[in-house]
């Protein structure tokens, strides 16, 4: 089960600390991004926190007996695009900051890949790997009794994320339809194929990494055949990623989970790996000889993903990252201050908000496909998304080479303007 690997972060006990502040960081970039396009402080105002944040607290009779009450929060940025949309994550590190970070960056993901949402996003505090199935439904139900009333197809669209599945999606849409005693299978996206699911869902933020890897490849003259790789993290962004640029012909010499990490010069065994992992990612632990995940991404390598949580690339090991192209599968893994060391040292960095676009791009297919109640081949969804990928990516690019910045604030302007001009068509600024 899950969406990516948990991986912990281990600091360099030497450095000074840096604002880890997520929430901040964000907010100092859209800051930044809606000064460099011109406007007044009180848009700035506007998309600094979201919109709506809901707190709920959620009883669950645990298989022992025993109650047990979780924490489950959904955060709204701003709807003046559309409804809300983005996933909800199972981890015990959840916080009420965390959440609203990641729904400002859905916001900005949509507005780089021009998806008519703005941004939201669910995390509830629990960890899903010591937990039973019948308590994960459980839980999985009650979140969404909790907050049925603010969410729905036209309102706020949830989908998987860290921990997070097409079976919970299916839970959590049957619920759903029940409270409202219609079937909704628009309410959620990442749901099974046989519940209104998208081909191509499951692969999709791993093939829209795949494509920003090309064409960052591309732009530095690197030839994907041979190129080396390091992926940090083994769930569904990183694995299906090892297996595609595995069998593009790329070498992957390093990928880990949240235990360490493995590293073979000459390419390791992914088919293997993927064999032996279990449903949350894990596979390091199988294995005596390995390396920790600080050593991982400081190894010899052409392309680098961090693909499991926030926070990896700080100032403490950003000047000790030997890749030349640095491409961003999770959800905030590098600080502002690493962002910095990494573009002063000619590093291409493809940030998050672009590079793990292709989740929500093909969540945005698979509500299109539950509204219209006519489904796409695999083949259609794939070559659409590699046109919304490939666009963004050049857009992005363009704005970062024709203004002289580095892609992460290139890439906030991109995804800020559309939401900051709807909510100023409807008057709100
Ligand atoms: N959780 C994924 C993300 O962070 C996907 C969101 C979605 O599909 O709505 O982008």
């Amino acid at each position: 089960m899950g969406q990516n690997s948990e991986v912990t972060t281990k600091r360099d006990p030497v450095e000074p600390q840096e604002n880890l502040d997520v929430l901040a960081s964000t907010q100092t970039v859209i800051k930044k991004a809606l000064e460099k396009l011109g406007y007044p402080e009180h848009v700035f105002e506007l998309l600094k926190e979201p919109l709506r944040f809901m707190h709920v607290r959620i009883p669950i009779r645990m298989d022992d007996g025993q109650v047990k009450v979780f924490t489950g929060y959904r955060s709204q940025h701003n709807d003046a695009v559309g409804p809300t949309k983005g996933g909800i994550r199972f981890h015990p590190d959840v916080t009420e900051p965390e959440v609203k970070a990641l729904s400002i960056w859905m916001s900005l993901k949509s507005g780089i890949v021009d998806l008519p949402y703005g941004g939201g996003k669910g995390g509830i505090v629990c960890d899903p790997r010591q937990m039973s199935f019948r308590e994960l439904e459980r839980l999985s139900r009650g979140y969404v009794r909790a907050i049925s009333q603010i969410v729905g197809p036209t309102k706020d669209i949830p989908a998987p994320d860290v921990f997070t599945n097409s079976q919970i999606m299916a839970w959590m849409m049957d619920e759903y339809s029940r409270i409202k005693e219609f079937d909704s299978p628009g309410f959620i996206t990442g749901k099974p194929l046989v519940l209104g699911g998208s081909r191509g869902r499951e692969t999709a933020t791993a093939k829209g990494v795949t494509i920003m890897i090309r064409e960052a490849a591309k732009k530095r003259g690197l030839d994907m055949k041979n190129a080396r790789i390091a992926i940090q993290g083994f769930g569904n962004a990183g694995s299906y990623l090892a297996k595609f640029l595995h069998d593009a012909g790329a070498k992957v010499i390093g990928i880990s989970d949240a235990y360490g990490a493995l590293t073979d010069d000459n390419g390791l065994d992914i088919d293997y790996l993927l064999d032996r992992r279990d449903s949350f990612g894990s596979v390091t632990r199988l294995f005596k000889e390995t390396i920790t995940n600080q050593e991982l991404l400081e190894l010899d390598c052409d392309i680098l993903v961090p693909a499991a949580v926030e926070n990896q690339i700080t100032a403490a090991n950003a000047h000790r990252i030997k890749a030349g192209i640095v491409v961003e599968a999770a959800n905030g893994p590098t600080t502002l201050e690493a962002t910095k060391i990494l573009s002063e040292r000619d590093v291409l960095l493809v940030p998050d908000v672009l590079a793990s676009a292709g989740g929500v791009t093909v969540s945005y297919f698979e509500w299109v496909q539950n509204n219209q109640g006519y489904y796409w081949t695999e083949d259609e969804v794939e070559k659409k998304l590699n046109d919304v990928m490939v666009s963004a990516f050049e857009n992005v690019y363009n704005t970062a080479k024709v203004r002289q910045l580095d892609m992460r604030l290139a890439a906030y302007m991109v995804g800020v303007r559309k939401m900051a001009e709807a909510s100023r068509f409807r008057g709100w600024v």
